[in-house]
């Protein structure tokens, strides 16, 4: 049995469109979005007030086009799109969708990197992406010029995005910057117009986002250009209804806080408001403060957040009630499950918020489904998307025919990516034809039902992870990488890795270690807990560090094939926790 989306929810106004570039979707009137002299300016930077309207972003981005033409050698329409990657490693910037959006203006691709990122992490994506060039932002030169070096990258190819004085510092002379090569596009030759052929926007990768799916290391997601503007047209479909009924529908001023590397920032934040016509206020960093004075300064009605984030305002309330709030009208949360007590919490202090959830993932170029302001039911994730069909299967792999019975939550939507790059094994188990060959499913690894609201539409509650994956505030920490990285160190033997439960991350990560004939008999187990964590915090992001602790083990529980057994190890560690 297939689920479907309500019957409110509007189809799809026409197909989207497979021979155009995401950014002539985005910048052109002729494609559905809010027209652009009528567009709120797309980005402002929340700190500084630097911004650009709709149609200086319009020629900035052709700008930037010719100036990288030029820099790289790079023709619109000569090459193929794997010539001509970019890396981009940055806080969120006024520029940084200029700067994707000028990639894709010679048809070639922008990798983004978490802004999080150790140089070990960010040269094993500018390797894997084959990216030709980096861009970064002065407080992560250093990281990404260590990166740049392992990756074969020379330094003039490295260029910063620029960032408001209290970021950025003292600006290096060495490096070129994205303002200046936009001013120095100003009077180079136009770009000869893109010449795709039809299908081509279906088949060519925008975007290569990092995502380990549902096992072992992260792999690059291929986004096709049609994949995120259908997503981009699903979003507005799907929220046309629910802003016709809110006073004063028409463009929103939304909050840009979340990382832009990470395709809920990318998709839902930077595109699909902007091309509906909202302002986007960019946050480099969350820090309450600067965070809620931003909310008040700049009278933000739409917070795109994350649970942690929701958490910390439930929390801290002695210093969020001494800003101006009123004007926030919803708030929308995705990347990792938001509990039922806690949506119910904030809105005890803000009883006409509307708290509503999405659920998505990188590899279907984000939403598959969100809760509707008029429909809302705390814990659930909403209703489908428009063009969005889900079937739930059993670990048995038996369709799933009714209501409230748990299984794997299947998804099919145009915006289900092109597959993983370079990993024929990953893209056997997550994309599956259908027999008939009519159709193609993308196994999520998450574990849903669907409920019947009492509204009488259906909602997906997504209650399980199946997969490897852990969430440390909505961001990705693989298993599978933390586990190979352990193993590098004299005293591991063996190790598996498990997300455990965290009252502000949401889930941190936690490992079990068997020792190493190395470790002597006489050392203390505590020191070398320290040992292990220390080697794990010297070399990946933060968000992957072993918050949830080391515990030793005689053996790591494996099937007979040498699959650890996590099930055994998440049950082992919730008995524990019980206990205590
Ligand atoms: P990412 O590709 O980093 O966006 O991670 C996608 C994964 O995040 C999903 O497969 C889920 O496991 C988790 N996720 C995203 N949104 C939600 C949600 N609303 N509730 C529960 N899990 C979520």
């Amino acid at each position: 049995m297939v689920f479907t989306p309500p019957s409110w929810v509007p189809a799809l106004p026409f197909d989207p469109p497979d021979s155009i570039p995401i950014s002539q979707f985005m910048l052109d009137d002729t494609y559905g979005r809010c027209p652009l002299k009528d567009s709120r300016n797309p980005f402002t930077c929340g700190l500084s007030g630097k911004t650009y309207t709709a149609l200086e972003m319009v020629d900035r981005v052709d700008y930037l086009a010719r100036s990288l033409a030029k820099e790289f050698g790079w023709h619109p329409n000569k090459g193929t799109e794997w010539d001509k990657v970019i890396g981009i490693f940055a806080l969120n910037t006024v520029d940084s969708m200029t700067l994707a959006y000028a990639v894709h203006r010679l048809s070639g691709i922008a990798t983004p990197a978490n802004a999080a990122y150790s140089d070990s992490e960010l040269e094993f994506q500018l390797k894997s992406s084959g990216a030709k060039a980096l861009f970064t932002c002065m407080p992560l030169l250093e990281t990404a010029l260590k990166a740049a070096k392992g990756a074969g990258i020379p330094n003039n190819r490295v260029y910063i995005l620029e960032m408001p004085k209290e970021f950025s510092g003292t600006q290096s002379v060495l490096f070129q910057t994205v303002g200046k090569l936009i001013d120095a596009g100003k009077t180079l030759p136009k770009l000869e117009a893109l010449k795709w052929e039809k299908g081509q926007g279906a088949k060519q990768t925008a975007y290569l986002c990092y995502s380990s799916g549902t096992s072992g290391l992260p792999k690059g997601v291929m986004i096709s250009h049609q994949n995120v503007i259908a997503n981009v047209m699903q979003i507005a479909a799907f929220e046309k209804p629910i802003r016709e009924k809110r006073p004063g529908t028409g463009s929103e001023v939304v909050l840009g806080l979340l990382p832009l590397s990470h395709i809920y920032g990318l998709v839902v934040i930077a595109q699909a408001s902007t091309w509906r016509g909202d302002g986007c206020i960019i946050m480099p960093k969350f820090e309450l403060q600067s965070f809620l004075k931003a909310i008040q300064d700049h009278k933000i009605v739409t917070l795109y957040l994350v649970p942690p984030i929701i958490i910390q305002i439930a929390k801290n309330q002695s210093v969020v009630s001494k800003y101006d709030l009123s004007s926030v009208n919803v708030i929308f949360t995705g990347a990792a499950p938001l509990g039922a007590e806690t949506a119910e919490e904030l809105q005890g202090f803000y009883p006409s918020w509307k708290i509503r959830q999405g659920y998505g993932l990188t590899e279907t170029s984000t939403v598959v489904c969100s809760s509707p302001e008029t429909d809302i039911w705390f814990g659930s994730s909403g209703s489908l998307l428009p063009a969005t069909t889900v079937k739930i299967v059993s670990m048995e792999g038996v369709e799933i025919t009714g209501y409230d019975q748990p299984g794997e939550l299947v998804v099919q939507s145009p915006s289900v990516v092109l597959g993983y790059l370079n990993n024929d094994k990953a893209n056997k188990e997550t994309f599956i034809e259908d027999t008939d060959g009519k159709g193609r499913w993308m196994r999520t690894g998450d574990e849903a039902v669907i409920r019947k609201a009492p509204s009488g539409y259906e909602h997906v509650f997504i209650v399980d992870r199946i997969k490897e994956l852990i969430k440390v505030k909505g961001l990705q920490v693989p298993p599978a990488e933390l586990e190979a990285h352990l193993l590098t160190h004299p005293a591991v033997a063996d190790c598996a890795v498990i997300p455990v439960p965290d009252d502000a991350a949401g889930e941190v990560p936690k490992a079990f270690v068997v020792k190493s004939s190395s470790v002597g008999l006489e050392e203390n187990d505590r020191m070398v807990a320290r040992d292990i964590c220390k080697h794990v915090e010297t070399h990946k992001a933060r968000h992957k560090w072993l918050k949830g602790g080391v515990e030793f083990l005689d053996v790591i529980p494996k099937s007979p094939s040498g699959k650890i057994l996590r099930r055994l190890l998440r049950d082992k560690e919730k008995e524990a926790r019980r206990q205590k």
